[in-house]
């Protein structure tokens, strides 16, 4: 998987590579899909979810770059597969869910591989986890119709929100970083993921 989806399409980051080869993708699959976990598209997680592609997770977390000492957030744990890679790199991780079962599957995960710096909350990520703000990177891993602006509040000055926007079906891959009063916003690639459902992102289900 590394080699032939990741590095052999752009991901050149070591320490991305690195957190890639040390996560077992197949921990965070359910029993029936083990023997597909490392294959080259996402999978169902339960209640209409997925576990994104491995190059999208590659992808973005390429773009979020995390240092070894920073606090990052991700909204959507979903199977806490991101969630486990970016705890490999970052000091601590802040991972919100809205699903309260795929929460709990995605803490019993992390216990398993003994992963002790992802802290866990259920609740509406679009608006952040403001009690720990501001952080060094924010990672979305669900599509929001626009870049929901408690997250841009919650953001640190030099931080990078990445984050897909754009319609309900299909999306667009942005990379968001704060400098002082100003915002570099760029269009990274196209993508397709499930909806953020909430009051900064998309009404119901
Ligand atoms: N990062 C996940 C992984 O590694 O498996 C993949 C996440 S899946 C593509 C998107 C997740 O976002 C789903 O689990 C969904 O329930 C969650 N989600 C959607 N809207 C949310 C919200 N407002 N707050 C928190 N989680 C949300």
């Amino acid at each position: 998987m590394v080699e032939t989806q990741l590095r052999a399409r752009g991901i050149v980051d070591a320490r991305v590579l690195d957190a890639f080869l040390s996560v077992p993708r197949h921990a965070f699959v359910d029993a029936g899909l083990v023997g597909e976990a490392y294959a080259d598209r996402p999978l169902p997680i339960g209640y209409g979810q997925t576990i994104s592609q491995p190059y999208m997770v590659a992808v973005m977390t390429q773009y979020l770059a995390p240092g070894p000492e920073d606090r990052v957030l991700e909204i959507g744990t979903g199977s806490g597969y991101q969630a486990a890679i970016l705890s490999r790199l970052a000091r601590t991780v802040f991972t919100v869910e809205r699903i309260a079962s795929l929460a709990q599957r995605a803490k019993e995960a992390f216990e398993a591989l003994g992963i002790t710096n992802v802290l866990q909350r259920v609740g509406d990520g679009s608006l952040g986890w403001d009690a720990y703000a501001r952080y060094d990177g924010i990672l979305v891993t669900a599509g929001a119709p626009q870049v929901p602006p408690s997250l841009l509040a919650q953001l640190a000055d030099g931080g990078r929100l990445v984050i897909p926007t754009g319609g309900r079906a299909t999306q667009t891959l942005r990379v968001l970083v704060r400098e002082g009063d100003r915002l570099h916003d760029r269009e990274a690639l196209g993508c397709i993921f499930v909806p953020l459902v909430g009051e900064e992102g998309w009404c119901g289900d």
